[in-house]
């Protein structure tokens, strides 16, 4: 093994790994981006650089890096108990507490909510995945079996697992891997900006995107149809703000046929809107929510899905005769993971971080509009809490696509000047979604070397 300690790191990464959703071609010629260190909203790469990160990891370092009240809970709650499953009915106290506590924060923080019971995962494609199982489990429960289709949206990013990849709504998510599966539907995507047709309000774009779904349900026949799942930003897909109404008016028709509504707030909960969860930015009364990220500013791998009253009833009525809810994971509720997510939201609740990116989401809006508004491939910047795009055009007035790619380099050129964003996948956008804890000066100073990659990057994007 002794001389495998002379091989650079980069090479026996490209010796050694794969890596998720990257280009396996450009691993083997240009090696990985290696990091070796964070702290607070900044992170280091191999060579010392250190760099701004715009993304908070992928939008969930939520409290920022390298806290020590987090490292000492997880070292203590290590030491006390390293593991414990919760299969057959076994439990332990930190996880107990913060079942409680979730479910507490949500009732109280999201008008309407009656969420009765929490379910512990690993990721937030393992939440989705348990929201669809918990889906289809209920309606058989209630002996409609077959009232199992999911309508999702496209542009939706919901995760990378078989189900949660079908939910997705990004094609190249589903390229070569026969996705996505039956049953999973993908109605249009709710972005004005992009989609709405010459002259059309976004009420009016609201409107179609309804009837749209009415005919989706009519067509398919409502007794087939089990649920509806949104995330109340979509935010891998480019950072689309749900246009006016269109939650209310999406419920009313959910409400009519007897259709669930599963609110993917992965990204979205523990204060990224400016509020707890986007369930109460925008007026969601969802009866699944899916969580992750932000539930242990990703300190730990953990998961939650929180059931609604109407859904705990039917399998609280049916156990006796079902048995055993026959789903879970070794580390389903795990108590390191349970005892870091209580640490971290004893800080968020300390920092009041929430109300920090409801007054800094502007501040990082304004600070992108004045430094890269008048360019001309920009096309729209937008945001919400501390979650903003910028999305990038060919032509400002007809909002012609410029091809997706271009934004990347962008991103290379903004990793230069010691800033990390993110370009993504579905349309010319980039995303910035720092850590809840940055600062007016820290945006100021992001947004600066931001612009400063735009300008750079302009001769290559023409
Ligand atoms: N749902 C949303 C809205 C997400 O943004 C993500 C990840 O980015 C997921 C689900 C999947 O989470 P994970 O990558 O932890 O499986």
């Amino acid at each position: 093994m002794d001389d495998r300690a002379n091989i650079s790191l980069a090479d026996l990464d490209r010796e050694a790994l794969f890596h998720p959703v990257s280009s396996i071609h450009d691993l083997q010629t240009k090696g990985p981006v290696i990091y070796t260190g964070a702290q607070g909203v900044e992170v280091t790469r191999e060579g010392g650089q250190t760099l701004i990160d715009m993304g908070a990891g992928l939008w969930c370092v939520n409290v920022g890096y390298g806290r020590p009240e987090l490292v000492a809970a997880g070292a203590q709650a290590m030491q006390d108990l390293s593991f414990q499953h919760f299969f057959g009915g076994a439990s332990a106290e930190p996880t107990i507490r913060l079942a409680d506590r979730l479910l507490g924060l949500f009732n109280e923080t999201v008008p309407g909510a009656d969420m009765a019971r929490v379910f512990f995962g690993c990721s937030g494609s393992d939440a989705n995945d348990t929201a669809l199982k918990l889906v289809i489990y209920y309606n058989n429960l209630r002996g409609l079996p077959a009232k199992k289709k999911v309508i999702s949206r496209k542009g939706a990013y919901h995760g990378l697992t078989y189900a949660a990849a079908s939910l997705t709504g990004i094609e190249g998510y589903h390229t070569a891997f026969d996705l996505p599966m039956p049953g999973v539907l993908h109605t249009s995507c709710p972005h004005h900006y992009a989609f709405a047709q010459d002259g059309e309000t976004e009420a009016a774009f609201t409107d179609r995107l309804i009837v749209e779904l009415e005919e989706m349900i009519a067509r398919e026949g409502a007794d087939t149809v089990a649920a509806f799942i949104a995330e109340p930003v979509m935010g891998t897909g480019g950072v689309f703000l749900p246009p006016a109404g269109y939650f209310d008016r999406v419920q009313q028709v959910l409400d009519r046929h007897d259709i669930l509504l599963i609110a993917d707030e992965v990204i979205t909960g523990f204060g990224r809107t400016g509020a707890w969860f986007g369930s109460e930015t925008y007026g969601i009364r969802p009866d699944i929510v899916s969580l992750a990220k932000g539930l242990t500013s990703a300190y730990f791998p953990m998961s939650a899905s929180i059931v609604s009253r109407r859904i705990w009833e039917v399998l609280e009525g049916a156990s006796a005769k079902m048995g055993a809810l026959m789903h879970g994971f070794t580390y389903s509720g795990h108590p390191v993971g349970a005892a870091i997510a209580m640490a971290n939201l004893d800080l968020m609740e300390a920092e009041d971080m929430p109300a920090n990116a409801a007054r800094l989401g502007p501040v990082l809006l304004e600070a992108l509009r004045s430094k890269v508004g008048d360019h001309p491939l920009v096309g729209d910047i937008r945001g919400v809490g501390l979650m903003a795009a910028v999305e990038f055009v060919a032509d400002r007035a007809t909002r012609a696509r410029l091809p997706v790619g271009a934004h990347k380099l962008v991103a290379a050129h903004a990793m230069n000047q010691g800033v990390l964003t993110r370009a993504l996948p579905f349309l010319p956008v980039t995303s910035m979604s720092p850590p809840l804890s940055i600062t007016e000066g820290q945006i100021d100073e992001a947004t600066t070397r931001y612009a400063r990659a735009l300008e750079a990057a302009t001769p290559e994007m023409l």
